[in-house]
């Protein structure tokens, strides 16, 4: 609900290397300028700037750490030709996108120390993710000094998943010890198609039983139950699930050691199974992006036939299985870079999904890149939709809520002292 009170809400998204950055006003949920400052840490640090409508600029900058990219992305966003805010007085909140919060974090969080020290926990679970992101909180609570931080995570919308769902069928010491167990990851994104499909189906969320498949260079679906996961594809880590760009997906879990009695090292087959493996290890052509797949599938390529056939009846699998367990479902969502733009993939996936009632229309697929809409027969009970994806706005709209919600909490407080 817009507040006229709050309106800008900067979103942060920090690699290891890399600090991405979107600023967004609320009122209208308008993207104003987004940009990344790439390489941090190296002299060949790189700012690429865009101001929505504007051409995107790059530059080399000067950024030894997060916090002087971060310094050099603010510069550009109050500067007077190029820039979209007056005074970094505008910025009322801040959005991090934060891989992982284990059991710990439900839902989006106001960061406080004890916040950071539970993300700085899960950084066993996502050692490559988790400490970046806390490079970006940190470089952000210095240059925008009292400006809430709000943390969202990208496992939090899965935590709703029952334990049935989530618990793997070994030792119970590992879930006590260890914490394993299944979490799941795009929940941001798995949450944002969601909640746009029940606009575009013009129902509650709460009505619905949903089928979302998020297909990018990483792949994963989820079933929802009424608003609620009740299952991911996706596991302890991103490596199980659908057939992705560079990983595996589900496999034998023995083929690990049969491979290491072949006297390969663990961090070879760790490698293989996720830079290696997905398209990339079966197409043929040694690449793990879908649009060479279907270039050298066009060209009579066996291999990358194959791939596609593959990728298609791996996600079908999941679709099915879902679809039995939600007892229906309302619509089965695509979105993501491939679920988005790729017709000949999302042909692949529903071709094989006749038995519960979803048809492709074949010109309405092939007509569908990066647009909202339905591409099944008019007659199929499960419609397919494309919808895409915006995980930094469900990241801005998750902080601006919890801005509004904890300003009125204040009000009411004042009210009542
Ligand atoms: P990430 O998971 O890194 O965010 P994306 O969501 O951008 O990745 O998805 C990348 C995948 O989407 C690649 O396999 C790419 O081939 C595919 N893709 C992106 N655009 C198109 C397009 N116009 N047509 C077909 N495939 C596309």
């Amino acid at each position: 609900m817009p507040h006229r009170k709050y309106d800008k809400v900067l979103v942060i998204n920090s690699g290891s290397s890399s600090l991405k950055f979107m600023i967004f006003s609320m009122l209208d949920e308008n993207m104003l300028a987004k940009g990344m400052v790439e390489r941090i840490g190296t002299p060949d640090a790189n700012l690429i700037y865009s101001r929505t409508g504007d051409k995107k600029t790059e530059q080399l900058v000067s950024a030894e750490n997060h916090g002087k990219a971060l310094a050099v992305a603010c510069k550009l966003l109050i500067d007077r030709e190029r820039g979209v805010l007056k005074s970094l007085r505008q910025v009322q909140a801040i959005g991090h996108r934060v891989v992982h919060g284990g059991e710990q974090f439900k839902s989006a969080v106001e960061i406080t120390e004890d916040v950071k020290a539970g993300i700085k926990k899960c950084s066993d679970l996502a050692p490559l993710h988790n400490p970046a992101n806390l490079d970006g909180i940190i470089a952000c609570e210095t240059v925008f000094s009292g400006v809430p931080n709000i943390a969202v995570f990208d496992t939090a919308f899965h935590q709703s998943m029952p334990r049935h769902s989530y618990m793997y069928a070994v030792p119970l010491k590992y879930y006590e010890d260890y914490g394993i167990r299944k979490y799941g990851f795009h929940g941001t994104s798995h949450k944002f198609v969601a909640q746009a499909a029940a606009q575009y189906l013009n129902k509650p969320i709460e009505q619905l039983n949903l089928i979302t498949c998020h297909m990018g260079n990483g792949g994963s679906i989820a079933a929802v139950r009424k608003g609620r996961v009740l299952d991911t594809t996706m596991g302890l880590t991103p490596l199980p699930g659908l057939i992705m760009g560079t990983r595996s997906g589900d496999i034998d879990p023995a083929l690990i050691f049969f491979l290491a009695g072949k006297g390969l090292d663990l961090s070879t087959i760790e490698n293989d199974l996720n830079k290696e493996s997905g398209l990339k290890g079966i197409n043929g052509i040694g690449s793990g992006d879908m649009r060479d797949t279907v270039h050298a599938s066009e060209q009579g390529k066996a291999a990358a036939v194959n791939a596609i056939e593959m990728f298609g009846h791996r996600a079908a699998l999941y679709i099915g299985g879902y679809y039995t367990l939600l007892g229906g479902a309302d619509a089965i969502i695509f979105t993501g870079g491939i679920g988005e733009n790729s017709s000949p993939a999302r042909r692949s996936v529903i071709s094989r999904l006749a038995a519960i009632g979803c048809k492709l229309d074949e010109v309405k697929n092939k007509a569908c890149f990066g647009c909202q809409a339905v591409i099944s027969t008019e007659d199929s009970k499960t419609p397919a939709i494309v919808i895409p994806t915006n995980e930094e706005l469900m990241i801005a709209r998750e902080t601006y809520r919890l801005l509004i919600d904890n300003a009125t909490a204040a009000n009411t407080e004042t009210k009542e002292d």
